[in-house]
């Protein structure tokens, strides 16, 4: 049968060096994974397993798209993150073979509507309106494991108008990469297009229109966004 309107394209990743790209297909998110965040928004580091949470696809802002101050919040936080692309499927995977899945690294910041966020946790109600929305999942190139090797250690960092807000290493994650995927993967089959945000260090906080926000970590460069007008 033929479609009432276009199906939407997939949204694809330029990959660093080739002229390739990365479709994506789901995007996890791993909630309080450093300790001082998890400190930070009130939380316990030491007895916490991994949690998740998603954002569609249509989250990301591919580089040098607009990021638009969203409706709906005057608390826009910035939460800069390694984020982990999936190339081979896996469901269940023991830690020992996690990183076999692992097609490429890129920065991430998993924008968040802060208040909405804080309201949703006091009153027991999901987080999606404060995570999951057009723009919310700014991203970099993708690197290719194949260049950059296994990540397990190495800054993190994002300023704000040339400031330094977070800093941290990799070797801090709570849960590490290999961990984290064993653990989703035993709650979802794990597919290539997959993206996972591993978590935000500490220094978390508001942002506004004509802001400028750089990221990086080590060995996959920097990414830049300007947060724009209000806009959806
Ligand atoms: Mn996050």
């Amino acid at each position: 049968m033929t479609l009432i309107f276009p199906a939407r394209a997939p949204v694809v990743i330029p990959i660093e060096g080739v002229a390739q790209g990365f479709p994506v297909r789901r995007i996890y998110c791993v909630g309080r994974n450093y300790a001082a965040h998890a400190r930070e928004m009130g939380g316990d580091p030491s007895r916490e397993p991994p949690f998740f949470f998603a954002k569609d696809a249509d989250a990301v802002a591919l580089p040098g798209a607009p990021v638009p101050y969203p409706p709906g919040t005057t608390n826009y936080h910035h939460e800069i993150e390694l984020v982990v692309a999936i190339g081979h499927e896996g469901f269940a995977v023991d830690q020992a073979a996690a990183n076999d899945l692992i097609f490429g690294y890129a920065i991430g910041l998993d924008m968040t509507r802060r208040d909405l966020q804080t309201a949703a946790r006091t009153q027991g109600k999901p987080w999606c309106t404060a995570k999951n929305f057009p723009a919310s999942a700014p991203i970099g190139p993708i690197h290719p494991v194949s260049r950059t090797g296994i990540l397990t250690a190495g800054a993190i960092s994002l300023t704000v108008n040339g400031a330094k807000r977070q800093a941290s290493d990799l070797a801090d994650l709570i849960w590490s990469v290999p961990e984290t995927l064993a653990t989703l993967s035993q709650l979802y089959r794990l597919l290539p297009g997959d993206l996972i945000f591993t978590g935000t260090p500490e220094g978390v906080g508001p942002v506004v229109a004509g802001d400028v926000l750089v990221g990086a970590i080590d060995g996959l460069g920097t990414l830049t966004v300007t947060i724009g007008a209000p806009g959806a």
